[in-house]
C-alpha cells in the first residue's frame, strides 16, 4: 500500500503540504511549481497516485491532460501556446515519482530541450 507521508504530490492533493492550488476536483490537482521555469509553471497530477505516466491508466492519463489543457486557458495562454511536459525516468530528469504534466508558458519555449 502506498504511504500519503511518503510522498510530497500526494500530501499536497491531501493538503497536507502547502501549494498554491490553481485548479482541484475530484480526479486531479493543479499547483504553481516551486521552481517555476517560466512566467506560467504549473503542474497537473492525478489525486491518485502512481509513479509516473508509464504506470498511469488511459483515464487518469486523459483526466491529467485535459486538465492541463483546462488550466492553460484559464489562465489565457491558448492564443500565445503553451507546452505540457510529463518528464519519466532517469534521462528525463523526473525527479518526483507522482505523475505530474508541467504546463509552462508565458514566453517563447526552447525546441527541443536540452
Ligand atoms: P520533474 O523534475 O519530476 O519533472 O518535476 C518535478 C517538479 O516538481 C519540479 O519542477 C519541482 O520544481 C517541483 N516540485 C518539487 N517539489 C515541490 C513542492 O514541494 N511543491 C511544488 N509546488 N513543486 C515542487
Ligand atoms: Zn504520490
Amino acid at each position: 500500500m502506498h504511504d500519503v507521508q511518503d510522498c510530497i504530490f500526494c500530501r499536497i492533493a491531501a493538503h497536507e503540504a502547502p501549494a498554491k492550488i490553481v485548479h482541484e476536483d475530484e480526479a486531479v490537482v493543479a499547483f504553481e511549481d516551486v521552481g517555476h521555469r517560466a512566467p506560467f509553471h504549473v503542474l497537473v497530477i492525478p489525486r491518485r497516485h502512481v509513479d509516473s505516466l508509464a504506470g498511469a491508466d488511459a483515464e487518469t492519463i486523459g483526466k491529467v491532460g485535459a486538465a492541463a489543457a483546462r488550466v492553460a486557458k484559464a489562465a489565457g495562454y491558448l492564443e500565445s501556446g503553451y507546452r505540457v511536459v510529463a518528464n519519466v525516468g532517469p534521462d528525463a530528469g523526473q525527479s518526483v515519482p507522482h505523475l505530474h504534466f508541467h504546463v509552462l508558458g508565458g514566453r517563447s519555449l526552447g525546441w527541443p530541450p536540452g
